[in-house]
């Protein structure tokens, strides 16, 4: 017979990170930049309190286990206390994306059936406009304060945060239930075909904080300062919220000022330690600090991740502001940490070089998560660092269904990511592509990512997308659209020719075109589908 454990068993409950915070961190400070425009310091004593209060506040409203209460809003103090109030007590938070299409909005919260939405300040136009296109939304929460809510507005019954917060006691304790709950839902970007929504449990976005957090992933501890720049709203800031907690650090909420100058200041102001976002956000700070000639005081690293980081961003960081960069690679189904860039022992001795050039990639499993690449048969490929194959995962916070989508996504056991990837004998993954993104050129594939790095390392180029022009010979060839720096001047034919040496001659774009600017999704990568629709006309030199 068995011999089974005699250890306490507790649920792994997403309140457990604030009580643990509230309790044995308390004093540490939560700062946010608000949409009001002004500065607010909290810390995480008093986000417990209010939380509870949160909590309360809602079953007054009449929501009840299960639902699901939605959130357009920025990165604030409002923000993580609905996380909390809203997971902890049995309610299911969901995350929206406000730049999204509207239609968007309005379809995925239909689709969650939010019954409350909170909302930020700058926001509620949209909401106004929307609301009558959402039918199971019975209260809207304006998050403010009385004082700034509006005279006039399209929703006779909109609800005021601070009032609800203000007529709770707060004596409330968060109630005990199964680990496996649904904590929070987040919906993919939906780029191809309608969202589609991952929901995260309790033990799952726990386990992941837990992951999150050890060294050889985001390493974040008790003295770090971390500025989540990456979205609430996006895989819930790449769990940044539950692992601040669960290590009891500051954390520094910017709001929507998002813009090298305002990002820089916050840095600065608070002490900033550590950070996470996607490349194109990174783009925009570095501008600033370059052209301004500044400096980081306190900024120590930064995981990258969402789309692939160029190398010459890496560089920039490392070598000019001494900042590490973390790459990572991870996905909405995935919570999202899949791999991260982290050396082993055995590198020890290898050159400075050798090993930039092994942390441009993806990087290895955090425990949690493996993975594997299939062939179109389905077949597992050799980890033997040129194979290229659809990348698939598994693990304790992967996907195993969407939400209302009855048909698994999954392929014998594991999540097919969508990605193209290699795996080198050491278990380091590099991302080649998205698989619909890969330009198929006479029946090989060239990876856009690798163009795109090569022309990020230009000086003259500020951001650069690789993407497939119909050939009637190649059926695609590579063609380069490009956002020169300002002032900076350079040809086509030059930044062909930047490419020599660089990569396989046959793989060398066959055009570039200079555009003002490149169009992103929602989550703030390079949009290549509006791209190819943009060029499916040109003409390359070539033909
Ligand atoms: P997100 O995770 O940004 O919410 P999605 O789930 O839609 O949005 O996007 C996940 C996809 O983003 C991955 O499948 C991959 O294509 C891309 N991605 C994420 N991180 C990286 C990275 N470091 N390098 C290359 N691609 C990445």
């Amino acid at each position: 017979m068995s011999l089974m454990g005699q250890m306490m068993h507790m649920p792994l409950l997403i309140s457990s990170l604030l009580t643990h915070a509230a309790r044995h961190n308390g004093d540490t400070e939560i700062v946010s930049k608000r949409v009001e425009g002004d500065m607010h310091r909290s810390n995480w004593a008093e986000v417990g309190v209010r939380s509870r209060k949160l909590a309360q506040a809602l079953a007054r409203l009449g929501c009840e286990q299960g639902d699901r209460i939605g959130t357009l809003a920025w990165n604030g103090y409002r923000h993580m206390e609905i996380y909390y109030g809203v997971s902890g007590s049995g309610l299911v938070c969901h995350t929206i994306n406000p730049r999204l299409f509207p239609q968007q909005v309005a379809w995925i919260v239909n689709d969650a059936q939010d019954k409350v939405v909170f909302v930020d300040l700058n926001i509620l136009p949209l909401v106004e406009k929307l609301a009558p296109m959402m039918p199971t939304v019975k209260h809207v929460v304006l998050m403010c304060d009385r004082a700034n809510m509006p005279r006039e507005t399209a929703l006779p019954s909109l609800l005021c945060y601070e009032d609800l917060i203000a007529a709770e006691d707060g004596a409330y304790e968060w109630p005990t239930f199964d680990e496996n709950t649904a904590a929070s839902i987040c919906y993919t970007s939906g780029t191809t075909g309608n969202p589609k929504g991952a929901i995260y449990s309790h033990r799952s976005t726990v386990l992941h904080a837990f992951a999150a957090a050890l060294p050889d992933a985001m390493c974040i501890k008790a003295t770090d300062v971390i500025l989540p720049v990456v979205p609430m709203f996006h895989v819930n800031a790449w769990g940044l919220p539950y692992a601040a907690a669960m290590v009891g650090c500051k954390l520094v909420f910017p709001g929507h000022h998002l813009d090298g100058a305002s990002l820089f200041n916050l840095f600065e102001e608070e002490k900033v330690t550590m950070s996470a976002g996607v490349p194109t956000i990174w783009l925009g700070l570095l501008n600033h600090v370059k052209s301004n000639n500044l400096k980081f005081s306190t900024f120590k690293s930064t995981v990258i991740g969402g789309a692939a980081c160029p190398p010459a961003m890496i560089r920039t960081f490392e070598n000019d502001f001494g900042v590490e960069v973390v790459h990572a690679w991870g996905m909405t189904e995935l919570s999202p940490l899949g791999t991260l860039g982290r050396l082993k022992t055995k590198h020890a001795s290898w050159s400075t070089e050798q090993k930039q050039k092994l942390l441009e990639k993806q990087g290895k499993s955090v425990f949690g998560v493996d993975m594997r690449i299939v062939d179109a048969d389905g077949q597992v490929l050799p980890w033997d660092g040129k194979s290229a194959g659809d990348l698939e995962v598994r693990g304790h916070w992967v996907v195993s269904g969407y939400f209302n989508i009855d048909k698994s996504p999954l392929h014998d056991g594991w999540f097919p990511t969508g990605d193209v990837a290699t795996i080198d004998p050491d278990g380091y993954m590099q991302i080649t592509d998205r698989s619909k993104d890969v330009i198929k050129s006479g029946g090989e594939w060239i990876s856009s990512i690798d163009l795109e790095n090569v022309l990020m390392g230009h000086p003259a180029v500020h951001e650069a997308a690789a993407i497939a022009c119909v050939h009637p010979k190649w059926d695609e060839r590579p063609l380069m659209v490009v956002v020169k720096k300002p002032g900076a001047e350079v040809t086509a034919a030059e930044l062909i020719a930047f490419f020599d040496g660089k990569i396989p001659k046959w793989q060398t774009p066959d055009d570039a075109v200079f555009v003002d600017e490149i169009p992103h999704t929602a989550t703030g990568k390079i949009y290549k589908l509006k791209l190819r629709e943009a060029f499916k006309d040109h003409k390359l030199p070539t033909v």
